[in-house]
């Protein structure tokens, strides 16, 4: 795991959420589970 997967899956989450909120971090959560250790 490393920060261009996160940003790559970041990225693809924004096509189906177009925000910030609680439904985009589930999201980014399904596909990196451990993406709150990253300090981004
Ligand atoms: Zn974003």
């Amino acid at each position: 795991m490393d920060v261009i997967e996160y940003v790559v899956v970041h990225e693809l989450a924004h096509i189906k959420e177009h925000n910030h909120e609680n439904t985009f971090w589930e999201l980014v959560e399904k596909y990196i589970p451990n993406y709150k250790i990253l300090e981004l």
